[in-house]
Protein backbone atom coordinates (compact mmCIF):
# COMPACT_ATOMS: atom_id res chain seq x y z
CA UNK A 1 0.00 0.00 0.00
CA UNK A 2 1.48 3.14 -0.71
CA UNK A 3 1.23 5.93 2.03
CA UNK A 4 -0.76 9.02 1.35
CA UNK A 5 1.26 11.87 2.81
CA UNK A 6 -0.79 14.52 0.91
CA UNK A 7 -3.77 12.96 2.52
CA UNK A 8 -1.91 13.13 5.91
CA UNK A 9 -1.15 16.56 5.39
CA UNK A 10 -4.34 17.78 4.49
CA UNK A 11 -6.23 15.97 7.69
CA UNK A 12 -3.60 17.91 10.09
CA UNK A 13 -4.25 20.99 8.57
CA UNK A 14 -8.35 20.46 9.22
CA UNK A 15 -6.95 19.32 13.03
CA UNK A 16 -5.06 23.04 12.74
CA UNK A 17 -8.36 24.59 11.72
CA UNK A 18 -10.66 23.05 13.74
CA UNK A 19 -12.32 21.55 11.04
CA UNK A 20 -11.69 18.21 11.59
CA UNK A 21 -14.18 15.11 11.56
CA UNK A 22 -14.69 12.12 13.22
CA UNK A 23 -17.02 9.42 13.56
CA UNK A 24 -18.55 8.65 16.94
CA UNK A 25 -20.38 5.38 17.40
CA UNK A 26 -23.34 4.80 19.49
CA UNK A 27 -23.87 1.86 21.10
CA UNK A 28 -26.79 1.99 22.23
CA UNK A 29 -29.85 4.03 20.99
CA UNK A 30 -33.60 4.52 21.89
CA UNK A 31 -35.44 7.70 21.17
CA UNK A 32 -33.54 10.49 21.90
CA UNK A 33 -31.41 8.59 24.45
CA UNK A 34 -27.90 7.26 23.35
CA UNK A 35 -24.82 5.47 25.10
CA UNK A 36 -21.67 7.23 23.96
CA UNK A 37 -18.11 5.42 25.04
CA UNK A 38 -20.62 4.02 27.96
CA UNK A 39 -22.04 7.20 29.23
CA UNK A 40 -25.93 8.01 28.91
CA UNK A 41 -26.36 11.25 26.54
CA UNK A 42 -29.45 12.83 25.57
CA UNK A 43 -29.75 13.94 21.31
CA UNK A 44 -30.56 17.02 20.77
CA UNK A 45 -28.69 16.71 16.71
CA UNK A 46 -31.41 14.52 14.93
CA UNK A 47 -33.78 14.70 12.17
CA UNK A 48 -35.91 11.97 13.83
CA UNK A 49 -38.91 15.56 14.34
CA UNK A 50 -41.67 13.31 15.25
CA UNK A 51 -39.89 9.98 17.15
CA UNK A 52 -41.58 8.20 14.42
CA UNK A 53 -38.05 6.07 13.76
CA UNK A 54 -38.94 4.20 16.95
CA UNK A 55 -42.61 3.45 17.05
CA UNK A 56 -43.89 0.74 17.17
CA UNK A 57 -46.01 0.67 14.11
CA UNK A 58 -43.51 1.31 11.78
CA UNK A 59 -41.03 -1.59 13.44
CA UNK A 60 -43.99 -3.85 13.17
CA UNK A 61 -44.32 -3.01 9.51
CA UNK A 62 -40.76 -3.51 8.75
CA UNK A 63 -40.71 -6.79 10.76
CA UNK A 64 -43.41 -8.35 9.39
CA UNK A 65 -42.35 -7.11 5.39
CA UNK A 66 -38.96 -8.40 5.94
CA UNK A 67 -40.35 -11.83 7.48
CA UNK A 68 -41.86 -12.22 3.90
CA UNK A 69 -40.21 -10.41 1.57
CA UNK A 70 -36.21 -10.59 3.25
CA UNK A 71 -33.91 -7.86 3.44
CA UNK A 72 -32.37 -6.29 0.46
CA UNK A 73 -34.02 -5.20 -2.56
CA UNK A 74 -31.89 -6.82 -4.77
CA UNK A 75 -31.77 -5.32 -8.14
CA UNK A 76 -32.61 -1.46 -9.48
CA UNK A 77 -36.73 -0.08 -9.24
CA UNK A 78 -37.10 -0.55 -13.38
CA UNK A 79 -35.48 -4.21 -13.26
CA UNK A 80 -37.36 -6.38 -10.60
CA UNK A 81 -36.59 -3.75 -7.49
CA UNK A 82 -40.16 -2.50 -7.72
CA UNK A 83 -42.16 -4.27 -5.01
CA UNK A 84 -46.01 -3.49 -4.37
CA UNK A 85 -44.34 -1.80 -1.22
CA UNK A 86 -42.83 1.12 -3.15
CA UNK A 87 -45.56 1.46 -5.57
CA UNK A 88 -47.52 1.84 -2.18
CA UNK A 89 -45.51 4.07 -0.74
CA UNK A 90 -45.44 6.32 -4.10
CA UNK A 91 -49.21 6.20 -3.95
CA UNK A 92 -49.87 7.31 0.04
CA UNK A 93 -46.91 10.35 -0.96
CA UNK A 94 -49.24 11.45 -3.72
CA UNK A 95 -52.22 11.13 -1.97
CA UNK A 96 -50.84 12.77 1.56
CA UNK A 97 -49.74 16.14 -0.81
CA UNK A 98 -52.60 16.02 -3.22
CA UNK A 99 -50.36 15.72 -5.79
CA UNK A 100 -50.96 13.73 -9.27
CA UNK A 101 -47.97 11.40 -8.83
CA UNK A 102 -44.51 10.34 -6.78
CA UNK A 103 -41.49 8.94 -7.25
CA UNK A 104 -39.54 7.09 -4.46
CA UNK A 105 -35.47 7.43 -4.51
CA UNK A 106 -33.28 5.86 -2.18
CA UNK A 107 -32.58 8.72 -0.35
CA UNK A 108 -33.67 12.59 -0.45
CA UNK A 109 -29.61 13.56 -1.70
CA UNK A 110 -30.17 11.08 -4.67
CA UNK A 111 -33.31 12.38 -4.97
CA UNK A 112 -32.29 15.98 -5.61
CA UNK A 113 -29.30 14.51 -7.57
CA UNK A 114 -31.73 12.54 -10.21
CA UNK A 115 -34.24 15.26 -10.32
CA UNK A 116 -32.51 18.64 -11.62
CA UNK A 117 -30.25 16.57 -13.42
CA UNK A 118 -32.90 14.91 -15.52
CA UNK A 119 -35.40 17.72 -15.50
CA UNK A 120 -32.61 19.99 -16.70
CA UNK A 121 -30.51 20.55 -19.76
CA UNK A 122 -28.30 22.59 -21.95
CA UNK A 123 -29.57 26.39 -22.28
CA UNK A 124 -31.61 26.17 -19.44
CA UNK A 125 -30.83 28.31 -16.02
CA UNK A 126 -31.39 26.82 -12.31
CA UNK A 127 -31.46 29.88 -9.55
CA UNK A 128 -30.01 28.47 -6.39
CA UNK A 129 -30.94 29.93 -2.57
CA UNK A 130 -27.48 30.22 -1.56
CA UNK A 131 -27.84 28.40 1.57
CA UNK A 132 -29.24 25.58 -0.79
CA UNK A 133 -28.44 22.09 0.91
CA UNK A 134 -25.70 20.45 -0.38
CA UNK A 135 -27.34 17.70 -2.43
CA UNK A 136 -29.04 20.67 -4.29
CA UNK A 137 -26.06 22.34 -4.90
CA UNK A 138 -24.24 18.81 -6.60
CA UNK A 139 -27.46 18.45 -8.44
CA UNK A 140 -27.30 22.01 -10.04
CA UNK A 141 -23.62 21.50 -10.53
CA UNK A 142 -23.77 18.31 -12.47
CA UNK A 143 -26.19 19.26 -15.16
CA UNK A 144 -26.20 20.82 -17.98
CA UNK A 145 -27.93 24.27 -17.11
CA UNK A 146 -26.26 27.29 -16.39
CA UNK A 147 -26.01 28.35 -12.42
CA UNK A 148 -26.29 31.12 -10.14
CA UNK A 149 -26.66 31.47 -6.96
CA UNK A 150 -28.37 34.00 -5.43
CA UNK A 151 -27.86 35.76 -1.78
CA UNK A 152 -30.03 34.00 0.98
CA UNK A 153 -33.73 34.69 1.06
CA UNK A 154 -33.18 37.50 -1.50
CA UNK A 155 -36.12 38.23 -3.68
CA UNK A 156 -35.04 41.70 -5.57
CA UNK A 157 -31.66 40.06 -6.78
CA UNK A 158 -33.81 37.28 -7.41
CA UNK A 159 -35.84 39.29 -9.83
CA UNK A 160 -32.89 40.81 -11.54
CA UNK A 161 -31.81 37.52 -12.62
CA UNK A 162 -34.80 36.33 -13.59
CA UNK A 163 -35.53 39.56 -15.51
CA UNK A 164 -32.26 39.19 -17.41
CA UNK A 165 -32.93 35.39 -17.92
CA UNK A 166 -32.80 34.50 -21.91
CA UNK A 167 -33.04 30.48 -20.81
CA UNK A 168 -34.92 27.64 -22.34
CA UNK A 169 -36.09 27.04 -19.05
CA UNK A 170 -35.40 28.59 -15.55
CA UNK A 171 -35.48 26.96 -12.15
CA UNK A 172 -35.57 28.46 -8.89
CA UNK A 173 -34.50 25.71 -6.46
CA UNK A 174 -34.67 26.73 -2.70
CA UNK A 175 -34.94 24.45 0.41
CA UNK A 176 -38.26 24.97 2.08
CA UNK A 177 -36.98 24.87 6.21
CA UNK A 178 -33.31 26.04 5.65
CA UNK A 179 -31.17 22.74 7.30
CA UNK A 180 -28.37 24.84 9.13
CA UNK A 181 -30.31 28.09 10.09
CA UNK A 182 -33.78 27.01 10.66
CA UNK A 183 -35.77 29.53 8.76
CA UNK A 184 -38.23 29.35 6.03
CA UNK A 185 -37.74 29.99 2.12
CA UNK A 186 -40.42 32.85 1.08
CA UNK A 187 -42.30 30.68 -0.90
CA UNK A 188 -45.47 32.91 -1.50
CA UNK A 189 -43.05 35.39 -3.39
CA UNK A 190 -41.17 32.81 -4.75
CA UNK A 191 -44.84 31.59 -6.49
CA UNK A 192 -45.66 35.20 -7.60
CA UNK A 193 -42.08 35.48 -9.34
CA UNK A 194 -42.17 31.87 -10.88
CA UNK A 195 -45.53 32.81 -12.35
CA UNK A 196 -44.42 36.90 -13.34
CA UNK A 197 -41.72 35.11 -14.99
CA UNK A 198 -42.85 32.07 -16.67
CA UNK A 199 -40.27 29.56 -14.60
CA UNK A 200 -40.42 26.62 -12.66
CA UNK A 201 -40.39 26.62 -8.78
CA UNK A 202 -38.46 23.06 -7.28
CA UNK A 203 -38.49 22.96 -3.06
CA UNK A 204 -37.09 20.82 -0.63
CA UNK A 205 -39.66 19.84 2.01
CA UNK A 206 -36.42 17.76 3.75
CA UNK A 207 -36.90 19.17 6.62
CA UNK A 208 -40.56 19.82 6.47
CA UNK A 209 -42.62 16.87 5.84
CA UNK A 210 -44.15 16.05 8.89
CA UNK A 211 -43.40 19.28 10.78
CA UNK A 212 -45.19 21.97 8.92
CA UNK A 213 -48.87 23.10 7.85
CA UNK A 214 -52.10 21.46 9.06
CA UNK A 215 -51.40 18.22 7.79
CA UNK A 216 -48.04 18.25 8.21
CA UNK A 217 -47.55 18.38 4.09
CA UNK A 218 -44.51 21.14 5.08
CA UNK A 219 -44.00 24.47 4.46
CA UNK A 220 -45.82 24.85 1.16
CA UNK A 221 -49.31 24.11 2.89
CA UNK A 222 -48.54 26.13 6.21
CA UNK A 223 -47.93 29.13 3.67
CA UNK A 224 -50.76 27.74 1.55
CA UNK A 225 -48.75 27.22 -1.77
CA UNK A 226 -49.19 23.53 -2.09
CA UNK A 227 -50.90 23.46 -5.41
CA UNK A 228 -48.30 26.01 -6.92
CA UNK A 229 -45.13 24.15 -6.67
CA UNK A 230 -43.88 22.44 -10.02
CA UNK A 231 -41.48 19.88 -8.22
CA UNK A 232 -41.83 18.43 -4.46
CA UNK A 233 -39.03 16.89 -3.60
CA UNK A 234 -38.72 15.24 0.11
CA UNK A 235 -37.75 12.71 2.25
CA UNK A 236 -38.37 9.66 4.01
CA UNK A 237 -35.55 10.15 6.08
CA UNK A 238 -36.39 12.59 8.76
CA UNK A 239 -39.94 13.38 10.55
CA UNK A 240 -40.65 10.34 8.55
CA UNK A 241 -38.46 8.37 10.41
CA UNK A 242 -37.44 5.77 8.03
CA UNK A 243 -35.49 6.00 4.81
CA UNK A 244 -35.81 7.28 1.21
CA UNK A 245 -36.39 10.39 -1.02
CA UNK A 246 -39.60 11.37 -3.02
CA UNK A 247 -40.09 13.92 -6.13
CA UNK A 248 -44.15 14.27 -6.16
CA UNK A 249 -45.83 16.63 -9.08
CA UNK A 250 -47.38 15.80 -12.33
CA UNK A 251 -47.86 12.80 -14.12
CA UNK A 252 -45.44 13.57 -16.60
CA UNK A 253 -43.03 14.93 -14.69
CA UNK A 254 -42.88 11.81 -12.83
CA UNK A 255 -43.18 9.63 -16.16
CA UNK A 256 -39.48 11.85 -17.45
CA UNK A 257 -37.92 11.03 -14.00
CA UNK A 258 -38.88 7.22 -14.37
CA UNK A 259 -36.66 7.42 -17.92
CA UNK A 260 -34.34 9.90 -17.37
CA UNK A 261 -33.29 10.18 -13.76
CA UNK A 262 -29.89 8.62 -13.22
CA UNK A 263 -29.87 8.27 -9.86
CA UNK A 264 -33.36 6.22 -9.72
CA UNK A 265 -32.19 4.31 -13.23
CA UNK A 266 -28.95 3.08 -11.97
CA UNK A 267 -29.71 2.46 -8.23
CA UNK A 268 -30.54 -0.63 -6.11
CA UNK A 269 -34.21 0.24 -4.88
CA UNK A 270 -34.74 1.09 -1.38
CA UNK A 271 -35.50 -2.37 0.86
CA UNK A 272 -39.32 -3.18 0.62
CA UNK A 273 -39.88 -2.87 4.48
CA UNK A 274 -38.36 0.61 4.53
CA UNK A 275 -41.15 1.40 2.22
CA UNK A 276 -43.36 -0.43 4.67
CA UNK A 277 -42.34 1.53 7.22
CA UNK A 278 -43.00 4.82 5.64
CA UNK A 279 -46.36 3.79 4.93
CA UNK A 280 -46.97 3.14 8.36
CA UNK A 281 -45.60 6.83 8.93
CA UNK A 282 -47.41 8.82 6.84
CA UNK A 283 -50.66 6.73 8.69
CA UNK A 284 -49.84 8.18 11.58
CA UNK A 285 -48.69 11.52 10.32
CA UNK A 286 -52.19 12.08 9.30
CA UNK A 287 -53.95 10.19 12.07
CA UNK A 288 -51.62 11.68 15.14
CA UNK A 289 -51.67 15.54 14.74
CA UNK A 290 -50.78 15.60 18.61
CA UNK A 291 -47.50 14.46 17.54
CA UNK A 292 -46.70 17.57 15.24
CA UNK A 293 -48.29 19.61 18.18
CA UNK A 294 -45.87 18.23 21.21
CA UNK A 295 -42.91 19.05 18.76
CA UNK A 296 -44.08 22.86 18.63
CA UNK A 297 -45.10 22.76 22.01
CA UNK A 298 -40.95 21.26 22.93
CA UNK A 299 -39.84 24.36 20.36
CA UNK A 300 -41.70 27.11 22.23
CA UNK A 301 -39.96 25.65 25.58
CA UNK A 302 -36.77 25.58 24.49
CA UNK A 303 -37.34 29.08 22.35
CA UNK A 304 -38.81 30.76 25.86
CA UNK A 305 -35.98 29.31 28.07
CA UNK A 306 -33.44 30.64 25.47
CA UNK A 307 -35.00 34.17 25.66
CA UNK A 308 -34.70 33.77 29.69
CA UNK A 309 -31.21 32.62 29.53
CA UNK A 310 -30.18 35.81 27.44
CA UNK A 311 -29.06 33.11 24.79
CA UNK A 312 -27.65 34.50 21.67
CA UNK A 313 -30.02 32.33 19.12
CA UNK A 314 -31.77 33.49 16.33
CA UNK A 315 -35.25 34.10 15.57
CA UNK A 316 -36.37 30.54 16.05
CA UNK A 317 -38.82 29.51 13.59
CA UNK A 318 -38.45 25.50 13.15
CA UNK A 319 -37.61 23.18 15.10
CA UNK A 320 -33.66 23.64 14.10
CA UNK A 321 -32.34 26.05 16.09
CA UNK A 322 -28.71 27.06 15.43
CA UNK A 323 -26.28 28.56 17.60
CA UNK A 324 -24.11 30.36 16.04
CA UNK A 325 -20.68 31.11 17.29
CA UNK A 326 -18.63 31.49 14.69
CA UNK A 327 -14.51 30.59 15.31
CA UNK A 328 -14.63 27.01 14.65
CA UNK A 329 -12.41 25.51 17.49
CA UNK A 330 -14.97 27.73 19.72
CA UNK A 331 -17.86 26.09 18.51
CA UNK A 332 -15.97 22.54 19.39
CA UNK A 333 -15.19 24.11 22.73
CA UNK A 334 -18.69 24.23 23.28
CA UNK A 335 -19.92 21.22 21.79
CA UNK A 336 -17.15 18.95 24.08
CA UNK A 337 -18.82 21.24 27.30
CA UNK A 338 -22.67 20.45 26.14
CA UNK A 339 -21.36 16.72 26.17
CA UNK A 340 -19.74 16.88 29.46
CA UNK A 341 -23.48 17.74 31.02
CA UNK A 342 -24.59 14.98 28.83
CA UNK A 343 -26.24 16.51 25.39
CA UNK A 344 -24.75 15.55 22.10
CA UNK A 345 -25.37 18.75 20.15
CA UNK A 346 -22.79 19.04 16.95
CA UNK A 347 -20.45 21.99 16.37
CA UNK A 348 -21.48 22.16 12.62
CA UNK A 349 -18.36 23.80 10.69
CA UNK A 350 -17.57 24.14 6.99
CA UNK A 351 -17.81 23.50 4.47
CA UNK A 352 -21.78 22.61 6.17
CA UNK A 353 -21.57 26.05 6.96
CA UNK A 354 -19.37 28.82 5.95
CA UNK A 355 -16.27 29.69 7.40
CA UNK A 356 -16.56 31.95 10.49
CA UNK A 357 -19.78 30.56 10.78
CA UNK A 358 -19.51 27.36 12.74
CA UNK A 359 -22.40 26.84 15.17
CA UNK A 360 -24.05 24.57 17.49
CA UNK A 361 -27.15 23.05 15.77
CA UNK A 362 -29.77 21.84 18.18
CA UNK A 363 -32.77 19.80 17.21
CA UNK A 364 -35.74 19.32 18.99
CA UNK A 365 -37.91 16.38 18.72
CA UNK A 366 -41.79 15.53 19.88
CA UNK A 367 -39.68 12.19 21.58
CA UNK A 368 -37.91 14.95 24.12
CA UNK A 369 -39.79 14.77 27.34
CA UNK A 370 -39.95 18.59 29.16
CA UNK A 371 -38.03 17.29 31.38
CA UNK A 372 -34.60 16.63 28.74
CA UNK A 373 -35.84 20.15 27.92
CA UNK A 374 -35.48 21.39 31.10
CA UNK A 375 -32.14 19.92 31.62
CA UNK A 376 -30.58 21.12 28.85
CA UNK A 377 -31.60 24.62 29.84
CA UNK A 378 -30.17 23.85 32.87
CA UNK A 379 -26.54 22.99 31.15
CA UNK A 380 -26.71 25.87 29.02
CA UNK A 381 -27.33 27.77 32.30
CA UNK A 382 -24.24 26.44 34.01
CA UNK A 383 -21.64 26.45 31.05
CA UNK A 384 -23.04 30.35 30.70
CA UNK A 385 -20.56 30.59 33.93
CA UNK A 386 -17.45 28.92 32.25
CA UNK A 387 -15.17 31.36 31.07
CA UNK A 388 -14.52 29.44 27.59
CA UNK A 389 -18.49 29.10 26.70
CA UNK A 390 -19.37 33.53 26.76
CA UNK A 391 -19.22 33.09 23.23
CA UNK A 392 -22.69 31.55 23.70
CA UNK A 393 -24.42 34.56 25.34
CA UNK A 394 -25.72 38.07 23.89
N1 LIG B 1 -32.28 18.05 1.55
C1 LIG B 1 -32.03 18.66 2.70
C2 LIG B 1 -32.49 20.07 2.87
C3 LIG B 1 -31.38 17.99 3.74
O1 LIG B 1 -31.11 18.61 4.89
C4 LIG B 1 -30.99 16.66 3.53
C5 LIG B 1 -30.30 15.87 4.57
O2 LIG B 1 -29.72 16.27 5.48
C6 LIG B 1 -31.25 16.06 2.31
C7 LIG B 1 -31.90 16.77 1.34
C8 LIG B 1 -30.84 14.66 2.04
O3 LIG B 1 -31.80 13.78 2.51
P1 LIG B 1 -31.41 12.29 2.85
O4 LIG B 1 -30.76 12.33 4.19
O5 LIG B 1 -32.70 11.55 2.82
O6 LIG B 1 -30.45 11.84 1.81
Amino acid sequence: MTRMNWAVEKLEKAKADGLFRELRTLEHLKGTSATLKGREVTLFCGNDYLGLSQHPRLKAAAHETIDSWGVGAGSARLIAGTSKFHSALEVRIAQFLGKQRTLVFSSGYLANLGALTALTESGDLILLDKLCHASLIDAAHMSSAVVRVYPHRNLKYLERLLKQSKAKRTWIVTDSIFSMDGDLAPLVELVTLKQRYGSYLVIDEAHATGVFGANGRGVSEHLGVLEKVDVHIGTCSKAVGALGGFVAGASELIELLINRARTFIFDTALPPSICAASIAAFDLIQEEPELRKKLWRNVEHLKAGFENLNLRVPNVCSPIIPIVIGDEKKALQQAQALLEEGFLVPAVRYPTVPKGKARLRLTVSSAHSESDLDRLLEAFGRIANAPRTEALFA
